[in-house]
Formats: structure tokens, sequence, C-alpha cells
């Protein structure tokens, strides 16, 4: 037996409907900040993301999908979803009219180790803003994010953490300050932060490693340090938030991997699902168009992972699609007259479920009942010679006699 790739999974029909509230709700949460869908291809030339994700991140370095194509090329399936919408940005010279606003969401591919809840293929949706430069975009983003999550029923348990990574400016100073102190406390980190040290300190604040937390809990800080017009961006930050009464905390330890990634990062987590997870991390990338060849424009994204967000959706709001009206059909000539019925009736925009295995009257009930129908037409032998169909209301058991040529009118009532 061929079964799914290790790492992948369906999304049965069971789960769907919790997929699409999740999709639908982002949708309508999105277009009503300004947001607008982009769709890119899932697969990208490979020094894209090279670029733009870093040609040294372990995303690229040892979890793509790589693969030349058959005329050589080397490709990858996207990892993550800013690479190409800055690609798409660059690419339709969309500098001209700024600013552009842009949501996505889709499948991303990691050849990570499979764990509960962690897929190869995953699926994650974000947004990316390109053009504005002050902290309003940011607060607004946030709100946004916060926003969708109180839409989709996770509530109660959100924290939303915020840092400054500062500028090209005033990072290079602090970066100096930063790898000094953790040269004196070397002793004490993991085996990966000591090689990573010259090349990046910073990283060694989010290291998860035990002696490492403790050394970084006690280095200086990048948010101590940051110049004017950082200061200037982060105070603005925290002014707006608490203006907008979202109460937020700051993580002097979260930091981002790449040199383009500046000022404004944030991560919202919750602990409905147990321990304490991120939902959405995002932050701004000033740097980042010029660095892929565009025009230096400012810019800020967030992601999120849906996979997650399906598990935590509100039952309540999810509901299975149920069938108005299921047409039960007893012996071969009413199995035929009820298929051209069905048609008729699906023509005048009446859906119509038609009982696909036919078999005893009890049999197609019980199938019509798991399906939890509305309402069951029956057509059998009495019917067919009656030229008629029994309707019967599956709430209160109620049975009305139609004729054919007179259903087309009651059962648009019905489906309305
Ligand atoms: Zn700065
Ligand atoms: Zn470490």
């Amino acid at each position: 037996m061929i079964t799914t790739v290790r790492g992948t999974r369906d999304i049965l029909p069971a789960e769907t409907p919790s997929w699409r509230v999740l999709e639908e709700t982002a949708r309508e949460v999105f277009a009503a900040y300004g947001y607008q869908e982009l769709r890119t291809p899932v697969f990208e030339q490979t020094a894209l993301f090279a670029r733009a994700v870093g040609a040294t991140s372990d995303i690229v370095e040892k979890e793509m999908y790589t693969f030349a194509d058959r005329g050589g090329d080397s490709l990858s399936l996207r990892p993550e979803g800013t690479a190409a919408v800055v690609r798409a940005f660059i690419e339709n010279n969309l500098h001209r009219s700024l600013p552009w606003a842009v949501y996505y969401m889709g499948p991303m591919f990691r050849y990570e180790r499979p764990q509960k809840g962690r897929y190869r293929q995953f699926h994650q949706m974000g947004c990316e803003l390109f053009g504005a430069e002050g902290p309003l975009a940011d607060a607004e983003m946030m709100a946004m994010v916060l926003r969708l999550l109180r839409r989709l029923g996770v509530d109660a348990s959100l924290t939303l953490e915020i840092n400054s990574l500062g500028c090209m400016a005033c990072r290079g100073p602090y970066r100096t300050q930063l790898f000094a102190f953790l040269q004196e406390h070397v002793a004490a980190l993991c085996e990966h932060c000591r090689q990573r040290l010259q090349r990046n300190p910073l990283r060694i604040l989010d290291c998860k490693g035990e002696g490492c937390r403790a050394v970084a809990r006690q280095a200086p800080f990048m948010k101590d340090h940051l110049c004017g017009a950082c200061a200037d961006h982060f105070q603005g930050l925290t002014t707006l938030l608490t203006a907008l009464n979202l109460p937020f905390v700051v993580n002097p330890l979260m930091v981002r991997g790449l040199d383009y990634y500046n000022r404004t990062a944030f991560e919202v987590t919750t602990t409905a699902l147990g321990a304490q997870n991120a939902v959405a991390a995002g932050g701004r990338y000033d740097g980042l168009v010029a660095e892929m060849g565009g025009q230096a424009t400012p810019a800020i994204g967030f992601a999120m992972g849906m996979e997650r967000l399906a598990l935590l959706l509100d039952a309540a709001q999810v509901k299975l699609p149920r069938p108005d009206i299921y047409l039960v059909v007893v012996g071969d000539a009413a199995s035929r007259q009820g298929l051209v019925l069905a048609e008729q009736w699906r023509e005048a925009g009446i859906p119509v479920v038609v009982d696909p295995l036919g078999g005893s009257m009890k049999s197609q009930m019980r199938r019509a009942d798991r399906l939890q129908a509305r309402f069951v037409l029956i057509l059998g032998d009495r019917e067919m010679t009656e030229q008629g169909l029994l309707l019967k209301n599956m709430a209160n058991g109620e049975q009305v006699f139609l004729k054919w040529e007179t259903a087309v009118a009651q059962l648009s009532a019905l489906a309305a």
C-alpha cells in the first residue's frame, strides 16, 4: 500500500470545515484592514531563499526541499512566505504604488523532524505591508493579529511580546558589546552557540539551552542601546499600544537571525494548547527589499502557522455542512427518475443530495439521518405511479405529498 509521505497528512472532511472558518475569518479581518490577497508559486529559484532567508540559516542549509528540474535549474519548495512576496513586489515594480498591503495563505515545506503538530508540508498565512515607516503601522498590524485571534475564539491566554532590534547604525556598537560579554561567559554556552559566537552572537540570546539562557538574562540588551531614531520608534509603538488598550510585554531576548530585520519584532503567544506557544511572529524588515535588489522600501509583516490555529479554533464556530434535501430512491425506475428530477432542481438552484448507494428504504433513511439532512424526499414504486414524491421533515416527522411538476417551487422554499 502506498501511504502519505512522512511528515505530510490528509486534512479529512471532518476537519476541513475548521480550516474553512479559519481561512474565511482571516480573509475578512485582513480585508477590513485593507490587505489584498497575493498568490505566489509554491516553488521558486533556490537563490531567492538563499538571499531572503539567509544562505547559512538552518532553513536554507538543512530544511529546504531543493531539487534540480529537468532543465538543470536549482529550485526549492517555499519554506516560508515573505521571500516570494518581496520578489513579487520588486518584479512587478510595485514601489510605484505604495502602500502595498498583501496577505497570503497556503502550504510551505520544510524537511524537519516530524513531531506532534509539526509537518513537513504545513500551512502558513501572513501579511506584508510595504511603504509605511512609522510605528503606527506596527501597532495597527499587532491590533489586527490580536483581533483575528479573538475572532477565532483564542482569547484569554494571549500575550503580545515586543522588542526592538535596532538598526544598522546602533546594532553594530551593541553587537561589539554583546560579543565581549558573551566571550567572558563562553564556558557556560552550549556547543552550537560557541560555534556561532563570532558569526551571529545575537541568536545566542534566544537559544533554548539552559546555560545559554542564564547567560542571556545577564547580557546587555539591544533595547537599552538604541540610537535616538530607534528609541523614538519603540517609544512611539508602546504609546500606541497603550492607547489601543493592547497589553504587551517587552521581551529583550526576542531576536531575529538576519541583518535586514530591524526595529520592531513581535510575537503573540498562547497557553491554549498547554505550554506557552507562539501563534504569530512578525516584525520590520526595512532592509530586505534593497537587499533583494529593489528600491529601498520600509516593510513590516507577520506569519501564523495554520495547523495550530485550526486546532485552537472555537468548536462552536465550526458547523459541519448538512444537506437540506436528501433524495431516497427505491427501485431502478425510481433511481433513473430521481436523477432526472434532481438535475432539474439543481438547475433551479436547489441543492439536493441523492443517495448514491440505493438499496432498502431503511438503509437510505439511515444514511440521511447520519448526514443530519433536514428534509428527505422519497421516490418509490407508489410515488412513481402517482408522479409525485413524499417529503418528510426530519425534525418533526411531518410528511407531505408533492407532484413532480410543482416540486421546484415547494423545494426552493425549503432550501432557502
Ligand atoms: Zn538605530
Ligand atoms: Zn546555546
